[in-house]
């Protein structure tokens, strides 16, 4: 996997939600649909307020969120939050995906607030990704706000985009991890943390 900084630079301003409003009405006019029947008139309304909340991570700075929660603590075991759940949407359809992400760290002398690990899924699930790119920045922020020993990440996800249309795989899982430092480097630490994912085979 591509090496990837944190990206804490790509912090922008809210959705614009006239904007979103009008495409929404472009797109049921597009489809065919009378946006203005009753079922219809207040859908792009809602449409844009979902995607406040949707695209809300673009506002929001991982680094600084994981640096207000720090604490110095000598402990040198494996930190792991599993199944913290996921949704965000791909950028080349704008459909869901959804599934679980596995975060461990090895602190070398700091660690940071558990509910931390879950908020900072959160906000870059909150912008459009590719599950690819969304497992490396996860691992990349915590690489830069802890300087730990190692980081791992491990998502598994199911994407609306093959599940509705094209393919139609249902069911299938994409897996993709990113794993820095002795996650990549140290055979036994990958190992446990994969055991501990609850797959062994290595990915
Ligand atoms: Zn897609």
């Amino acid at each position: 996997m591509s090496t990837r900084s944190a990206d804490a630079g790509t912090r922008r301003p809210p959705v614009d939600e006239p904007r979103v409003r009008e495409a929404v009405r472009t797109i049921l006019t597009g489809i065919g649909e009378n946006p203005d029947r009753e079922g219809l008139r207040a859908t792009p309304d809602r449409v844009g307020r979902a995607w406040s909340h949707l695209a809300s991570g673009y506002s929001e700075d991982p680094l600084a969120t994981l640096r207000g929660a720090l604490f110095e603590e000598e402990c040198n075991e494996m930190v792991m939050v599993r199944e913290i759940e996921l949704y965000s949407l791909c950028e080349h359809h704008l459909l869901p995906f959804f599934g679980k992400c596995h975060i461990a760290y090895l602190p070398a002398g700091r660690i940071v607030g558990l509910s931390k690990l879950a908020r900072l899924v959160e906000i870059y699930a909150r912008r459009l990704q590719v599950q690819e790119r969304l497992t490396a920045e996860i691992a990349h922020a915590l690489e830069e706000a802890l300087s730990p020993h190692g980081v791992g990440v491990v998502i598994e996800a199911q994407h609306l985009c093959m599940m509705m249309r094209g393919v139609e795989k249902q069911g299938s899982v994409a897996v993709t991890s990113c794993m820095l430092g002795a996650f990549r480097d140290d055979p036994k630490t990958r190992a446990e943390f994969m055991e501990l994912v609850g797959r062994k085979h290595s990915l």
